[in-house]
């Protein structure tokens, strides 16, 4: 009832914000409702959290929210706004840039050796293989040598106050002030501008659910010590549903006959049949009978411009980490080098990355058009891919599965249905 109270109260207290937006939009992008009242508006679920006053009152003293960070719902901002996210401003091949994925993993494999006795450990209890746990730590940190400098209760309190996603950040917020509460010092509470802390890079709600001693010293401290920070990053994969022994995906050759729109998890069949159909490995090896069995998905996250794969379901397991196909495949390819593997065998074409703006008014109009596209949101997600490519199919256009103007301006030209 309390519960409902509150969250009746927090949605007025958006209402107010709008409305307040929609009416001073000559006004500097500033909400309108007092942060110190959002503030004093969180106290009920934090003490029923079981934070204390002094606890709360601490976290707060003097803070102000930080306007200047991305995915805020302000007056003056776009209504799609990628900027705050790798994952969907870069291309696939800078996002993937060779290089970088050279060198994380040569340091990859040397961090293998110096922790291999707990990583064995962390593999054996929770079934995740030892190289995507590196891969991971590598891609969020570069193994600890990337310090987020922001204060994670200031971001959190921001995003909570005047967010896109306030319901969640008011969530990550709370269990903030726990993690304080259970004596995490504020200093170690160092994050990006969404909130994640230590060398994973992980949300307070999973710190509380999953974080572990993995050392064995009786504290868990997964800013310095690459063992518990690695078997909590375990416990979050295995949490959600790591299928242990299996790989993340393979990098494969789609066949002339194929094409593009085939991507995306609804078109999941077992690999055996993609075999069927003329898929093979892109590195020329069998797949072994077992993984015959296993389903997967084509993936192309650069359309018909670059490598092809068929992800399995630990693929998406890590896209529950952080959901971004790019970031599944960084920590996929990472982990494959660590083992020994390396560079993906076709290559990125060089192509234009498309405006946000571009992206979401062709997933607008091929919705209109009667095409599923569950999300408006700008972002080139395996489904928009897949829809382009239908929509190309269907028209006699070139099939690439890649939003671009020309694409765009044929959809909108068509009538509606
Ligand atoms: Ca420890």
């Amino acid at each position: 009832m309390l519960r409902r109270r509150l969250h009746n109260s927090a949605r007025a207290l958006c209402l107010v914000v709008a409305v307040a937006a929609l009416s001073t939009p000559g006004l500097a992008a500033r909400p309108s409702v007092d942060f110190d009242a959002f503030i004093a508006s969180l106290w009920p679920d934090a003490k029923t959290a079981g934070v204390s006053r002094t606890t709360f009152d601490a976290a707060f003293a003097g803070l102000k929210p930080d306007l200047s960070i991305p995915d805020l719902d302000l007056p003056g901002r776009p209504k799609v706004d990628n900027r705050g996210q790798a994952e969907f401003t870069k291309t696939a091949a800078d996002y993937l840039s060779k290089p970088y994925l050279e060198k994380l993993g040569g340091q990859g494999r040397a961090f293998l050796k110096d922790h291999e006795a707990a990583l064995k450990r962390i593999e054996k209890i929770t079934g995740v293989d030892r190289y995507t746990l590196v891969a991971i730590w590598g891609r969020e940190t570069a193994y600890g040598s990337y310090h987020p400098p922001k204060d994670a209760v200031r971001m959190l309190a921001t995003l909570a106050y005047t967010g896109k996603r306030k319901e969640k950040f008011r969530v990550e917020l709370i269990a903030a002030l726990k993690m304080l509460q259970m004596g995490v010092p504020r200093s170690d509470m160092k994050s990006s501008w969404a909130g994640a802390m230590g060398l994973t890079q992980a949300m307070p709600t999973e710190y509380l659910k999953y974080a572990t001693d993995g050392d064995g010293d009786g504290k868990i401290d997964i800013w310095r010590s690459v063992a518990d920070a690695l078997a909590f990053t375990a416990r979050q994969l295995e949490g959600k549903g790591w299928a242990r022994g299996e790989r993340w995906g393979y990098e494969v050759i789609v066949p002339p006959r194929s094409d593009c729109s085939l991507e995306g998890p609804p078109d999941a069949r077992p690999i055996a049949d993609w075999v069927r159909m003329g898929f093979r490995r892109a590195d020329g090896k069998p797949f072994s009978k077992s993984v015959l069995q296993q389903s997967a998905y084509l993936m192309m996250p650069g359309g018909a411009y670059g490598p092809a794969f068929l992800a399995g379901h630990n693929f998406q397991v890590i896209r529950l980490y952080n959901t971004s196909d790019l970031y599944a495949l960084f920590v996929g390819n990472l982990s494959d080098r660590i083992r020994g593997g390396g560079d993906f065998v076709t290559p990125w074409k060089s192509f234009a990355q498309p405006r946000t703006v571009t992206v979401h008014d062709l997933q607008a109009r091929l919705k209109e058009l009667g095409y599923p596209m569950d999300k408006i949101d700008g972002k080139i997600g395996s489904n928009t891919r897949k829809q382009i490519g239908r929509y190309e199919k269907a028209n006699g256009l070139k099939i690439d599965c890649w939003p671009s103007e020309a694409v765009l301006a044929h959809a909108q030209s068509q009538a509606r249905q």
